[in-house]
């Protein structure tokens, strides 16, 4: 397995990345670009897309903000809204996963910011449906929670019209160097469908054998290109236009607006997925399964592009979390109402079994090359400098609500 000499991505990461004749990714040459732009003039860039945009008869909004409560909501909203001075309508993606933490983000975020917002909650009983279809066809218990998040803001663009969507990061940016900041690359289907839904679209579910129908589908439908066209839908990404800093920017929302964190059994980042139980648990323990590295690698080689730790802290890192036991696992058995054994059975199927062996107890390992893969191997020149040294993430007070009862919450009263 050949990892990048300077992050610690391998090269079976999903989202194609690429190796020079250095053997440096793909991601770690295009994250260059971040102290080689001219970012003045990216945000006078993004200050002449906005300005096209904004509703000067007053009748409408004038654009669209994806939110949760984690991740970047609070500083894409607090850049739109509060620096570009634009009037978002926000629209959310219930995922059924919800952490209390992340009831009280959202809440929080939708009185500091004082934006209307728009929830879609599809039925419980359909959402797990689902999740049993997609655990069977993709391992995957997050299927439905990307593709929701995804969809939602697009039909309500349509249905409203609304021409613009403002999202966060792309990831074929900021992780693997697919596109150059330059290429100010936007949100499409087809991206939508290879890379965030594993290649499969809603339609793709509809199967008799997981009794799953059309009418089951209708709220993860992607619009016709024909309605996208009519209203000119279209998704800009910050990222392209801003140096982006998840750690640093999630620093400063903490201290504007009182974000708050929650420590994460699988990785150090305590910032970017409070609100759910699964994505950095459940979910992550099944990426390992999958790929063989969890998101606390992701995170040490973002913390390693940035300079602010090094390659070797980095391995450390993912060697203290990768191995976790997922804390949540349980909560989703009862949710979903299935056992352990069926959980792993249907998990296993999916299993990478070109880096995971069973040893002489018959238990899944990581295979030796691709294990052993991971040290630092690295000369010295293809190492960067560290500007600053690491500093842990903050952990605000939990603050204490009638939300916090350790279970999914579906509909908290988020009242802050
Ligand atoms: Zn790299």
């Amino acid at each position: 397995m050949i990892y990048c000499k300077r992050c610690l991505y391998p090269e079976n990461h999903p989202l194609n990345i690429v190796f020079d004749e250095d053997g440096i990714c793909s991601g770690c040459i295009i994250h260059e670009e971040k102290d080689r732009l001219n970012w003045s003039e990216r945000a006078e860039k993004l200050d002449s897309i906005l300005i096209n945009y904004k509703n000067l008869s007053g009748n409408n909004y004038d654009c669209i903000i994806p939110v949760s409560g984690s991740r970047d909501s609070y500083f894409i909203v607090h850049t739109i809204k509060n620096v570009y001075k634009m009037n978002p309508l926000l629209v959310t993606y219930n995922k059924h996963y919800n952490t209390d933490t992340g009831v009280r983000n959202l809440a929080n975020l939708r009185t500091v910011f004082n934006c209307d917002i728009l929830t879609l909650t599809v039925s419980p009983e359909i959402v797990k449906k689902i999740t049993r279809a997609t655990m069977r066809k993709m391992g995957s218990i997050y299927w439905h929670c990307i593709a929701g998040q995804t969809v939602f803001p697009v039909q309500i663009a349509v249905k409203f019209k609304i021409p613009l969507i403002i999202w966060g990061a792309h990831q074929g940016v900021d992780q693997v160097g697919m596109f150059s900041h330059l290429n100010e690359v936007e949100m499409t289907r087809k991206y939508r469908k290879e890379h965030d839904l594993m290649g499969y679209e809603a339609e793709d579910l509809v199967d008799e054998f997981d009794q799953i129908t059309e009418d089951d589908i209708a709220q993860f439908k992607y619009p016709d290109d024909i309605e996208i066209e009519k209203v000119g839908v279209r998704g800009i990404y910050l990222n392209n236009y801003i140096r982006w800093d998840s750690k640093a920017q999630h620093e400063n929302m903490i201290n504007i607006y009182n974000y708050e964190t929650l420590i994460q059994t699988r990785t150090f980042d305590s910032y970017n997925d409070v609100d759910c139980y699964n994505y950095s648990d459940v979910h992550d323990y099944i990426k390992y399964i999958k790929h063989g590295y969890g998101k606390v690698l992701d995170h040490a080689c973002r913390e390693i592009r940035l300079r602010r730790m090094s390659r070797e802290q980095g391995i450390e890192m993912v060697q203290k979390f990768t191995n976790k036991t997922p804390k949540n696992l349980s909560l989703f058995l009862d949710w979903m109402g299935i056992t352990k054994n069926s959980f792993h059975y249907l998990i296993d199927q999916h299993r990478n079994k070109e880096i995971w062996k069973r040893n002489d107890n018959w238990e899944w390992e990581l295979s030796d090359e691709f294990a052993l893969g991971l040290k630092d191997i690295s000369r010295d020149s293809d190492k960067l400098n560290l500007i600053e040294p690491f500093t842990d993430f903050i952990k605000t007070p939990k603050k204490e609500s009638s939300d916090s009862i350790g279970e999914y919450i579906l509909i908290g009263k988020g009242a802050v």
